[in-house]
């Protein structure tokens, strides 16, 4: 296909999954406008400027602003005209106070595009909602467009993981196209053309099937974490090794490792709230029961936190308050700058509570974390925070942890206490050095 037979696409909602989606499709050789509602996220990424962290993401910014294929706006009247393809990639949280999807972005975003569809065109859902919303929205659709019925409605979820966004939006696994219709097909194949040219597998079906693949696949993630979890819960009352158990596990190729490794368990803005969504939502439409389990899921994560703390608790000798914690790690995971719904923060502000005199130090995520919880006390390093330390936690394992020699923390804590929330550091190298190490799952 020639680059004049391009569609012209639009994305909507340049957050971590659209500006990462908007980037990337520009470097492919599309014409892109991103569009938000946040006009100062707008002004960053139209000067090149990525808000959020993640890697190889602000080199190919740069590249796709210089090649003039990509631009940003928060005029919908501008992305209407020029998108031959839409796609939607606005936030769908937890609702306050509920296990539901706040869909209210979702539906803010597809009625102002809505407004302004006067011609032929594809609306592409990307964000994660649940089941049977996509239906509902291509009814939106066709009453508020001007071009009613030659609007049409497709889901394609989005699997990308923070911290390898590009490679995984340029490489994926797979594609999903939720499709009502061929043409809606063949569109959704010239604007993925050059990944399916890789011989990317792709799964077409329908809209439902689309919606629910994306949960279905978080649910499965999550629930493997907390099987290991659970497993580990079962360790500590028996005075077992989940770290041997997971290994042994492992080997197995029909369990895998992958998704296996104990600790402090998942957060993020994903795999929390859509597990609750979908929960929620399976109640709703009357079989709460067969996902019922997601519940449970759940229940053994938050474990975690608490467990972890009754660990630091232990090494002090029973005592949290007025001592002193050093805190590694407040993203919530690795090689990313986000804190929505971070076990280590949630850990540290737990501890910070308890009258401990928390300190956090994390590699990417400090403005983040001081923005949205200015009580915490932080450090520009991870000797910094320790220094005069009770106990040493490490809570988020970033490389850069594991790379911490113990005799050089040793030397700027007042004890050589730690306890690894992520299994990220070798036990027998930390004791011989002569540090008190305890880890979740492990005697
Ligand atoms: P985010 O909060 O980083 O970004 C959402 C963006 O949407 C924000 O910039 C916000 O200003 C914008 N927005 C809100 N209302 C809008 C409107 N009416 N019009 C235009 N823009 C609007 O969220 P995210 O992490 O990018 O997630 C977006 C969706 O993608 C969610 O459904 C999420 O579950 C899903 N998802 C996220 C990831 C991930 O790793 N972050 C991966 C797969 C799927």
């Amino acid at each position: 296909m020639g680059e004049a037979e391009l569609p012209r696409l639009t994305v909507i909602g340049t957050g971590y999954l659209g500006a990462t989606h908007a980037v990337c499709m520009a470097s492919l050789g599309y014409d892109v406008v991103g569009l938000d509602v946040d006009s100062k996220k707008i002004e960053r990424l139209q000067a090149g400027e990525v808000p959020f962290f993640e890697p190889g993401l602000p080199e190919l910014l740069s590249k796709a602003l210089a090649s003039g294929r990509l631009r940003f706006t928060t005029s919908y009247e501008e992305a209407a005209e020029h998108g031959d393809i839409h796609f939607v990639c606005v936030g769908t949280p937890q609702q306050p106070g509920s296990d539901a999807c706040d869909l209210s972005y979702v539906d803010a975003a597809v009625r102002d595009l809505a407004a302004h569809l006067t011609r032929r065109c594809l609306v592409v859902g990307k964000s994660t909602v649940p089941v049977n919303t996509a239906a509902r929205l291509a009814g939106l659709l066709h009453e508020l467009a001007p071009a009613g019925e030659e609007v049409e409605l497709a889901w394609n979820p989005e699997f990308l993981r923070e911290g390898f966004a590009v490679d995984d939006t340029l490489k994926p696994d797979r594609l999903v196209f939720g499709v009502a219709s061929e043409w809606a097909h063949e569109r959704l194949a010239a604007a993925f053309q050059p990944i399916l040219d890789l011989g990317t597998p792709v799964v077409v079906t329908d809209l439902a099937t689309a919606e629910l693949v994306k949960v279905a696949a978080n649910s499965f993630l999550a629930t493997k974490i907390s099987y290991i979890n659970a497993m580990a819960e079962v360790c500590e009352a028996t005075g077992a090794d989940v770290r041997d158990l997971a290994k042994a596990l492992a080997y197995d190729d029909r369990i895998g490792g992958r998704f296996l490794q104990p600790g402090l368990g998942f957060g993020g803005g994903c795999l929390p709230k859509d597990i609750r969504a979908f929960a929620h939502r399976a109640e709703e439409i009357g079989v709460g029961q067969a996902v019922s389990f997601l519940r449970e899921v759940d229940a053994i994560n938050r474990r975690r936190r608490s467990r972890t703390i009754d660990l630091v608790r232990e090494l002090l000798g029973g005592q949290l308050a007025g001592k002193r914690v050093a805190c590694l790690g407040a993203a919530f995971k690795p090689n990313s700058d986000d804190i929505r719904d971070a076990p280590a923060l949630d850990v540290a502000r737990t501890m910070h509570g308890l009258g401990a005199n928390v300190r956090v130090y994390d590699p990417a995520a400090l403005d983040n974390a001081r923005r949205t919880y200015p009580e915490l006390r932080y450090g520009t390093s991870a000797l910094d925070v320790a220094q005069d330390a009770d106990v040493v936690v490490l809570l988020t394992e970033w490389a850069e942890f594991r790379e911490i020699e113990p005799s050089a923390l040793a030397k700027v804590v007042k004890h050589t206490r730690i306890v690894d929330g992520r299994h990220a550091l070798d036990a027998n190298t930390w004791r011989a050095e002569g540090w008190e190490y305890r880890a979740l799952g492990c005697p």
